[in-house]
């Protein structure tokens, strides 16, 4: 056997193995009976450990270098999955198990604490999980290497290639222009209460209506379900097996249908890397924040475009008639209604970004040493104050919100920023090729957009960097002012 096939093949097994460990976390987060946790604790840490193992063999370290020495012979998808494999495998032999290991415990036993130190709206109950946290990362981008800022090694783990040093021009541009944007956001959205479209929606009817939508922008449902879940999330278990969560509030159809949309954007990703590549990084995404740009972009720049509910108000009124108290413009502007507030993941479109360059700013502190650990409260909160304009009333509502800094995730949340602006700017793209906005956002044209989606991103899986894959996508690396265009305009149409 050539070694390039045995080496796909070693990777193909290894893919057996890590399609199954997605089952079980799947399982884990949908129907796992709560006495079945810790059983399945220890079986997913094992499992991860063999996947582990089969990565870094000193095998696995000659085959890739002997495919290297012939990369002449090997065609451009064969070189792209084994600079890919040698970048895994560099990254991951890096690492002493043992500091595997600790981390890994340091996550579990912090992840528990924060929860609690949540629940109670106590940071002091989690203030020294974080420090350790903090220092094992500092410790971990150290084992990483970095050029200037340890935050990069941290940061290059989710989005390859990216800097701190390129992110904060873009982001300080950004705060400047969501500052000067949101006044004007607001005052058009003001009749909209944050009650507005509160109602009796039947979850029969919800399913409904979601699927019907997730089915025309295109998800294949004989190649993927959707399920019910606290935290909604998209996992792809193989080729053709791309599984969906959401969850349903029958007050509120938004929750589950913006996150249905949400996740249908990361799975049409999924559904669209070529079955031929499967068990290579050529069936993988490129990085956090292209992923997040599939997302947005069926999510926000398709789901709250004043054309999606022209479109689809009749058929939403079917499945839920408590829809027929309004018509599709005041649902449009009822979905895009701004007004700053405490929580994250409810922000609107014109404020997340706000929070996302706040813990930025925060993490690239702590991994500094500028900011202390017990002085995170404080920090947070007069920083929330300078940009938000509001008082942080606990903690829970402030620093302890998320769960990124508990599994030691520092340098993720920047990619949900990326994926806002890079959806934007493939979405411009997209239009200019295909023909006038309008004409993009109609029912009948999803099919369009989602084949130059598939051509310009999907199946390209990681042959390329994410700036390198903007670039021929878009003729730019990302760029901050087309999603700064996409507001105005969105603001624009609807104060009209
Ligand atoms: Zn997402």
């Amino acid at each position: 056997m050539k070694t390039y096939d045995q080496l796909r093949s070693h990777f193909l097994q290894t893919s057996y193995l890590n399609k199954t460990i997605a089952l079980l976390d799947w399982d884990h987060e949908t129907y796992l009976p709560s006495k079945g946790v810790a059983f399945r604790a220890d079986q997913q840490a094992f499992l991860s450990g063999l996947s582990h193992e089969r990565l870094i063999s000193q095998q696995v370290g000659d085959w890739i270098e002997a495919c290297e020495s012939e990369s002449g012979s090997l065609d451009p998808f064969q070189n792209a999955n084994v600079s890919a494999w040698r970048r895994d495998r560099d990254r991951a032999v890096k690492l002493p198990t043992e500091f595997v290991e600790s981390f890994e415990k340091e996550c579990a036993l912090a992840k528990a604490a924060w929860a609690e130190a949540r629940r109670k709206s106590s940071f002091e109950l989690f203030s020294n999980h974080l420090s350790k946290l903090v220092e094992m990362s500092r410790q971990k981008a150290d084992y990483y290497g970095y050029q200037k800022n340890p935050y990069d090694a941290l940061l290059d783990v989710y989005e390859p290639g990216c800097t701190s040093e390129d992110l904060s021009p873009v982001f300080s541009k950004l705060k400047e222009f969501i500052v000067k944007l949101l006044p004007e956001a607001m005052d058009v959205t003001r009749r909209i209460s944050s009650d507005y479209l509160q109602g009796f929606y039947p979850l029969e009817g919800q399913k409904k209506f979601n699927e019907m939508v997730a089915r025309a922008m295109g998800f294949d449902f004989e190649a993927g379900r959707i399920d019910a879940t606290t935290h909604p999330f998209c996992t792809d278990l193989g080729p053709h097996d791309v599984r969906l969560t959401t969850r349903y509030n029958e007050l509120d159809f938004t929750e589950s249908f913006y996150s249905v949309l949400h996740e249908v954007g990361h799975g049409l990703y999924e559904q669209g890397f070529l079955p031929e590549h499967a068990g290579t990084p050529m069936s993988e995404a490129v990085s956090l924040g292209i992923h997040e740009s599939q997302s947005r972009l069926w999510e926000n720049k398709i789901g709250r475009d004043p054309a999606f509910w022209q479109d689809w108000y009749e058929k939403a009124c079917e499945c839920l008639p408590a829809l027929k108290k309004w018509t599709p413009e005041d649902l449009t502007l009822a979905v895009n209604r701004v007004s700053p507030s405490f929580i994250r993941v409810e922000a609107d479109e014109v404020t997340y970004d706000l929070h996302i360059i706040l813990r930025f700013e925060m993490e690239k502190d702590l991994l500094s040493g500028d900011l202390k650990v017990e002085d995170v409260p404080a920090a947070w909160n007069e920083r929330f104050r300078s940009m938000f304009g509001l008082e942080v009333p606990d903690d829970a509502r402030g620093c302890l919100q998320d769960i990124h800094w508990s599994m030691g995730g520092f340098g993720y949340f920047p990619t949900y920023t990326l994926g806002n602006l890079n959806s934007a700017q493939l979405f411009s793209a997209a239009q200019s090729d295909l023909g006038t906005p309008a004409a993009v956002l109609q029912d009948g044209h999803y099919a369009e957009i989602l084949a130059w989606l598939r051509e310009k991103v999907h199946r390209h899986g990681r042959r390329y960097e994410p700036a390198e894959l903007m670039q021929s996508a878009t003729g730019q690396t990302t760029q901050p002012g087309y999603h700064a265009r996409y507001l105005e305009h969105r603001f624009e149409v609807l104060k009209a």
